[in-house]
């Protein structure tokens, strides 16, 4: 049975399921004989693996008496797996996007042009990140922008190891970064070994393109 499934392209096999009964307990020195019967093969079902037959066998232990000791009904399922996924599409998912909302648009804008933005209360003149709608100082709703130097250095960060997600490059140096205006904000190093990494190195930003629509401001040793 299992050859003509192969030769028909059910060449994959997952266990389903199993049930087990117990008539006695064994004891040494019982002597068991095992019989096997194929009690059904469905018709060819789609499932999630692929499309297969379930196939459905009854295996029972008779002691040296033939009274029955015990029986298990075993389900598989031989499948003709799916095709591999086509070669020549892209390895990688892309890096993921921002979530971008009212607030923080202009960041992610301004990156996409090449400049690292810092947004500024309009009313005292503090500079915050990340944004935010009001000022925590003075509560002003009103801001504007200025554009960092780009200038800062190295306030703490961690290198990532696991888990790996596809879309970056491992090991990955997630950074906090002190921009020389006073603000922090969380990035990436980039063009630097993660064994060079020193909490206090200077630092200035590097954008780097991940498609057509994203720029994001990443640091490098200054
Ligand atoms: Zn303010």
């Amino acid at each position: 049975l299992m050859a003509m499934l192969d030769e028909a392209g059910f060449t994959s096999v997952v266990a389903t399921d199993c049930d087990q009964t117990y008539e006695r307990y064994l004891r040494p020195g019982d002597r068991l004989h095992q019989s096997a019967t194929i009690e059904s093969v469905s018709e060819e079902k789609s499932t999630a693996l692929g499309a297969g037959h379930f196939i459905t066998t009854r295996s029972d232990y008779h002691d040296q008496h033939g009274d029955l000791v015990g029986s298990m009904r075993f389900r598989i399922l031989k499948f003709r797996p799916k095709p591999k996924p086509d070669p020549e599409a892209p390895a990688r998912p892309p890096r993921p996007r921002p979530s971008l909302t009212q607030d923080n648009a202009f960041w992610f804008e301004g990156a996409r042009q090449r400049q690292l933005l810092i947004q500024r209360c309009a009313s005292c003149g503090l500079l915050r990140h990340p944004p935010r709608p009001m000022c925590s100082a003075c509560r002003s709703l009103g801001w504007d922008t200025v554009e960092a130097s780009g200038r800062g250095h190295l306030h703490s960060f961690v290198v990532n190891h696991h888990p790996r997600a596809p879309a970056f490059d491992y090991p990955l140096v997630v950074a906090l970064v002190d921009l020389e205006e006073g603000t922090r904000l969380v990035s990436n190093l980039v063009d630097v070994e993660p064994a060079e990494v020193k909490v206090g190195m200077p630092l200035e930003v590097s954008f780097v393109r991940f498609g057509d629509d994203l720029t994001l401001p990443q640091f490098r040793p200054a």
